[in-house]
């Protein structure tokens, strides 16, 4: 029977020796040079010598363990010698070109990978976060072996964590849960992730962690029984039809349960799943033949099978997945697969670098790594931290959904991707075409949630093109920074002609035109002065109005030229009139370029408050409208009577805003929420709350701010408030 919690019983690093590398070495490759282990070895304690971890242990200990780590993977004993040598470079005098010379350079490489990646620290601001995400997945991309010597360095760090003061204990397993393991589960290592998230777990929330312990432990003793039961009569089942299988139960890890009982509020005899079941099989057939025999021996529990062997996880993990109503009414779990695809199961990404047969490597072209290749790809032009992280983040924790082209072809998305996501996918210009979507056969609008098994066709017009509010409703990276890149240059050619037109009407009144204007020497002056750097670039500036077609005219023409000025009054724009009229009714808060005084009015509709990305819009006598650049009213409105708008820094005036609290319905939760929202400074002008069932809430709050700045921030607070499951701002 195997158990994860197993991970606490912690085998001592001192008693670690070289022959236990060699041991396993010898087992998987034969024809390894067990001479060049036995030089990093000597290298590598001569280096450290003197050193001590921690628990007072020799250093040496520590990639001692981390090189038995990597050959119990199985790795090829270049990646096992870089775990004897990777802190080598980091901790001691040892340089890069040492290691090249006596050891090569896929090695020293290997060991400068590793170095880089320890150097980065990840409980940083946001933009450094982002920097050092990318390094990594630079390193990954380079070679993969590095982030697995890294994984192994953590997770015997990990392993001996209780000698390290309080707070770096906190970092290394804070670290741990949010980046290395899950970038584990990324790469499909489940051994080491579950192992990761266990011990993390356990030095984030002792109290917790021993509470589920404990429920385990008595669960287990309780289960024995159930678990022969349900392994006898599968066993038999498939012996009478002829097939040869294992049949393991196992338990749910610690930090698996603790997550499905913080999502669902659910107690832990709630958990019908704590012991699932793994049917190992010989071969394809017999996988499928197996499911049939399990679901004639008890009934499946409808819409719970998944087949992720048709449709092979983005990490290439396969197996059936089923539920059934098993013995005594219990809901069982099962997984079936072959024992190929088990050793993908449990060593992901690894599993190409381990030894097949004896002293046989696995292919390296094999190494094809979908996700990470997908995920270079995609984010090669993300240039802000901000939405860098976002996509990290999703890509690293989002689940997958899948589902298929009108010819069949599987593709893979994050769950809550739309049609759109799907329509850039497949090429850019499907995607700025597209029009509609049929799932199924059917029409849907494109934002419905794309679903695992869905086939999805895109429907397209050749002189359809993507509107802004799409950027809403796209997932995925790709299509988010296509939809952007597109809404730019519209933006931008509008404004070129709008540039070009406003300064030919200037230059008229003084009886000349553009072309023969722009041909004199002090243009250039003009445009240095203003740090432009082409014609084209001034006719844009002159359309976003950074620069008035007066102040080109006047720093070009002569003073003769100028005194030819028609001296009649230049006809009043409607724009222009408004403003007029306007003057002296300004709100003091939002300024318009170019105009100091002129009526404006906040977009009631999504309520910008200052920070926000705001637009202004003219309107038939009423002014200036200000909405924020992703109201859905604002996109309605004609582009042509856009005008840009600033906030003005120098004010205190609050605005208002709305959020929406979602939460569980716990008596004094509304109260705690109030004072936390007050002790920010924050004014509260309406409260309601509103049970939705399920022992669940939404509050929503109109509230008086500052900025934008500070609502994220009361944002961020609520959100941490026990019971609060999440906190949303209310556009619409
Ligand atoms: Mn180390």
């Amino acid at each position: 029977m195997k158990t994860t919690a197993s991970a606490l019983n912690l085998p001592k690093s001192d008693k670690v020796r070289l022959e236990d590398v060699e041991k396993h070495l010898k087992e998987y490759a034969t024809d390894s040079d067990l001479d060049l282990l036995r030089k990093a070895y000597v290298f590598s304690t001569k280096a450290h010598q003197g050193q001590k971890r921690k628990s007072g242990e020799p250093y040496m200990s520590h990639p001692l363990c981390v090189a038995l780590l990597l050959a119990e993977m199985r790795l090829d004993i270049a990646t096992v010698v870089t775990g004897l040598l990777h802190d080598t470079v980091e901790d001691t005098l040892v340089t890069i070109d040492d290691l090249l010379s006596i050891f090569g350079e896929p090695i020293a490489k290997m060991v400068d990978g590793v170095t880089k990646l320890s150097k980065i620290k990840f409980s940083s601001r946001e933009a450094r976060q982002a920097e050092n995400f990318r390094k990594m997945f630079m390193a990954m991309a380079e070679d993969i072996r590095v982030i697995l010597v890294k994984l192994a360095d953590r997770l015997h760090n990990i392993r001996t964590l209780q000698y390290l003061p309080e707070q770096k204990r906190h970092r290394i397993a804070t670290e741990t849960l949010e980046v290395y393991a899950p970038i584990a589960g990324r790469l499909g290592i489940q051994e080491m992730k579950i192992e990761l998230e266990d011990l993390a777990f356990h030095y984030l929330k002792p109290e917790v962690w021993s509470k589920i312990d404990e429920q385990v432990s008595y669960y287990r003793k309780h289960s024995e029984k159930f678990i022969t039961e349900v392994q006898d009569a599968v066993k038999k089942e498939l012996v009478s039809h002829s097939i040869d299988a294992e049949v393991q139960g196992r338990f749910k890890h610690h930090y698996s349960i603790f997550r499905k009982m913080e999502a669902q509020s659910l107690d832990f005899n709630q958990i019908y799943d704590i012991i699932g079941f793994r049917v190992i099989v010989e071969d394809l057939p017999a996988c499928y033949t197996a499911l049939g025999l399990i679901h004639s021996l008890w009934r499946p529990v409808p819409g719970r099978f998944k087949d992720y062997i048709g449709m092979p996880k983005l990490n290439n993990y396969q197996s059936l997945h089923t539920t059934v109503i098993g013995p005594h009414v219990q809901r069982v779990e099962f997984q079936i697969r072959t024992r190929q695809m088990h050793e993908i199961a449990e060593w992901g990404v690894a599993s190409h670098w381990r030894y097949k047969v004896k002293g046989e490597m696995a292919e390296k072209d094999e190494m094809r790594f979908r996700w990470l290749r997908q995920f270079m790809e995609w984010q090669k032009d993300v240039s802000d931290p901000a939405e860098y992280l976002d996509i990290v983040k999703l890509d690293l924790f989002a689940t997958d959904v899948y589902v298929f082209t009108p010819k069949g072809e599987i593709r893979e998305f994050p769950r809550g991707s739309t049609p759109i996501d799907f329509a850039y996918s497949i090429h850019t210009d499907v995607g700025h075409h597209c029009v509609g979507a049929r799932v199924n056969g059917r029409i849907v609008p494109l934002r419905y949630g794309l679903r695992s098994g869905d086939t999805v066709e895109i429907i397209t017009r050749s002189d359809h093109s993507p509107s802004k509010d799409w950027s809403k409703y796209a997932k995925t990276s790709r299509a988010r920074s296509k939809i952007r890149q597109y809404i730019r240059k519209q933006q931008r050619d509008q404004a070129l002609t709008i540039g070009k037109e406003i300064l030919e009407k200037e230059f008229r009144k003084f009886n000349t035109e553009t072309s023969r204007e722009l041909r004199r020497a002090n243009l250039d002056t003009f445009m240095k002065s203003r740090g432009i750097d082409s014609e084209e670039e001034l006719m844009a500036q002159l359309g976003y109005g950074k620069v008035t077609p007066r102040q080109v005219v006047h720093s070009l023409l002569t003073p003769e030229q100028l005194r030819e000025f028609k001296g009649e009054k230049p006809k009043e724009t409607t724009l222009k009139k408004i403003f007029r009229r306007a003057t002296g009714r300004s709100k003091g808060i939002v300024r318009v370029q170019g105009f100091d005084d002129i009526l404006l009015a906040l977009g009631k509709c999504c309520s910008p408050i200052p920070g926000d990305s705001i637009t202004g819009f003219v309107t038939r006598g009423r002014g200036v409208t200000v909405h924020r650049t992703v109201c859905l009213r604002a996109l309605s409105l004609d582009p042509e009577r856009r005008i840009e708008v600033q906030w003005d820094e120098r004010t205190d005036n609050r605005s208002t805003a709305k959020i929406r609290v979602l939460c569980h319905d716990r008596p004094g939760l509304l109260a705690q929420m109030s004072k936390e929202i007050s002790s920010h400074d924050v004014n509260i002008s309406t409260a309601t709350c509103r049970s939705i069932g399920d022992q669940k809430a939404i509050n929503t709050f109109e509230i008086g701010v500052r900025s934008v700045h500070d609502l994220n921030r009361l944002m961020g607070a609520l959100e941490k408030l026990k019971g609060v499951i999440s906190v949303d701002r209310v556009i619409h």
